[in-house]
């Protein structure tokens, strides 16, 4: 038998495939007589070889029902290998994309015995970090098993780049705090573990960003619609349980695998019983994924996806900002409250419409007559009250600007945008509307830190402003400032916005190619 048809003792059968450390190969253990697999990886490369090594031995301490088990780990000649136990049937990636007509219990299954191999991982202290269908195997007896465990995925193989050599692999599973190299603990994979689990219900993508910024776009702020919404018969509590996995926030995820496992115990069990609360027929499952979804979630899960450093669709999550105003306006727009009161007492139509301005003085404290419809003509009591709140808040707004600006931008809150974005919560002022639009772009990516205008008014920032990012301004010159955690200072740009107009502002925080940027973070493939 020839050097290439045997690695130490195991006969190999057959090339499996490319894996990302190298070949992967069927093969057979002549003495135990069982089958095996066996991942290589060429030692001369000293970078992969060492996380090679490192991986294998963190894989060889785990003794799980739900984990693929690793026998052996040698080097011969130039090649590191790693024998594991061979693993028949087929990975959750394949199901997917056939959209396998499969009872909800059988999902469930599959996904409690996910959560159980990546408890017991995490009990030994690693975080899997890929946790993706492809990396799920189903064996033909129903038992689950987590490959691929702890496999760091810096990898050189070239045969998973695009031509143009710019390309990222399992991008769509990554949580937010990966994406902007964050602290990692388990609830990153109680993230991914989650997008496995909408895919799995619904067949459907979480987060379906064609190229990498979109995708990038949506996971870090996207709320995806709940998965009861695509697959009607999941029980509502499975979808919560699910959307609780996607939360953007780690500390407003599962906290662990454990408390997950329990969760889902009590799902299925509602399911299997048919419950009523589980609002379940186990008899009709999904109907099969759109063919283009299912192609996507394939794609996605295998291809690389496209590097595009700029978005298709620039305008990420809008933040409306809006100027402190200056004493006189602020003692104006009581007076324009106080008007305005006026005119929602006598107008029906307009009491009923919400204030363009942010609220006004429905949110300042002035009467409830805006929410009901209003008699032609409210009693005089009513309209002096709704006059005295409004003057009231705008002495307010004068005293709190005239003790210190940042408090004054706190009184009355901007009418918010669109949800799950989490930059909805800026606080903001003055009922002007904002009329012009600034999107701040960056790359690899950046957190706003500052807006100032050009007198020196600084606006306020949201918490976790992260471009890409577009910002409603007034019209006027302004000065954005982006950092990036390790880039050695934050880099600004100045914009003149025209009313009505839409400037884009550009900063490259890292002077290095992206593609070397995600590489050196284990994105790249
Ligand atoms: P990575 O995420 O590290 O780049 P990969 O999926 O590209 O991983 P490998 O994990 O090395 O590469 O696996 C390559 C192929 O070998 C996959 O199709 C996988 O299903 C298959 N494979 C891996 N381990 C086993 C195993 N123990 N038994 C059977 N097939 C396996």
């Amino acid at each position: 038998m020839t050097q290439t048809q045997r690695i130490s003792k195991y006969e190999i059968l057959e090339k499996i495939a490319e894996g990302g450390f190298g070949v992967v190969y069927k093969a057979r253990d002549p003495f135990i007589k069982r089958l095996v697999a066996i991942k290589t990886c060429s030692v001369n490369n000293q970078e992969m070889a060492r996380r090679f090594f490192r991986e294998a031995e963190i894989a060889g301490r785990f003794d799980h029902p739900n984990v693929t088990i690793v026998h052996d780990f040698g080097v011969e000649g130039e090649l590191a290998y790693l024998v594991q136990e061979y693993l028949s049937g087929e990975d959750l990636l394949a199901k997917i994309r056939r959209g396998d007509d499969l009872p909800l219990v059988e999902k469930l299954d599959y996904l409690t015995q996910t959560a159980a191999g990546l408890a017991y991982a995490h009990g030994k202290q690693v975080i899997h970090r890929d946790i993706k269908p492809a990396n799920i195997r189903v064996l033909e007896n129903g038992q689950v098993k987590i490959m691929d465990f702890g496999i760091a995925k810096l990898t050189s193989s070239s045969t998973q780049l695009t031509q143009e050599g710019t390309a990222v692999g399992t991008l769509g599973y990554l949580s937010p705090e990966q994406l902007r190299d964050g602290e990692l603990d388990e609830r990153t994979d109680v993230f991914s573990f989650g997008v496995v689990a909408y895919e799995l219900i619904s067949y459907r993508s979480p987060f379906r960003g064609k190229d990498l910024s979109s995708l990038m776009k949506e996971i870090l702020h996207k709320t995806p619609p709940p998965v009861d919404e695509l697959m009607p018969e999941c029980p509502p509590r499975l979808a919560a349980c699910v959307a609780r996995c996607l939360e953007k926030d780690p500390a407003r995820r599962w906290a662990n695998f454990e408390e997950l496992l329990a969760e889902l115990a009590v799902i299925s069990r509602q399911v299997a019983d048919g419950q009523p609360d589980a609002m379940i027929s186990v008899s009709s499952p999904a109907a099969p994924p759109a063919e283009d979804e299912a192609a996507a979630i394939a794609a996605r899960d295998t291809k690389p996806v496209p590097l595009a450093v700029e978005p298709a669709n620039p305008e990420g999550p809008t933040t409306r900002m809006q100027l402190p105003p200056p004493p006189a306006a602020a003692a104006a727009a009581g007076a324009a409250a106080a008007e305005a009161a006026g005119a929602d007492a006598a107008d029906p139509d307009a009491a009923a419409e919400p204030d363009a301005a942010g609220g006004g003085a429905a949110e300042t404290g002035a009467p409830a007559g805006a929410s009901t419809p209003a008699p032609a003509r409210l009693p005089v009591k009513l309209l002096v009250i709704a006059a005295a709140a409004a003057l009231l808040v705008g002495v307010v707004a004068i005293a709190l600007w005239w003790t210190g600006g940042e408090e004054a931008v706190e009184a009355p809150r901007a009418t918010t945008p669109a949800a799950g974005d989490g930059l909805a919560e800026g606080p903001a002022v003055a009922p002007v509307a904002p009329q012009s639009r600034l999107v701040v772009l960056a790359a690899p990516w950046g957190e706003v830190q500052a807006v100032t205008r050009n007198d020196g008014t600084a606006l306020p920032v949201p918490d976790r402003a992260y471009t890409p990012l577009s910002l409603e301004l007034p019209p006027g010159a302004y000065t954005v400032t982006v950092a990036h955690p390790d880039a050695e200072q934050p880099a600004s740009c100045d914009v003149d916005l025209a009313e009505s107009a839409t400037e884009t502002c550009r900063l490259e925080l890292l002077a290095i190619d992206a593609t070397d940027y995600f590489r050196e973070a284990g994105w790249w493939r």
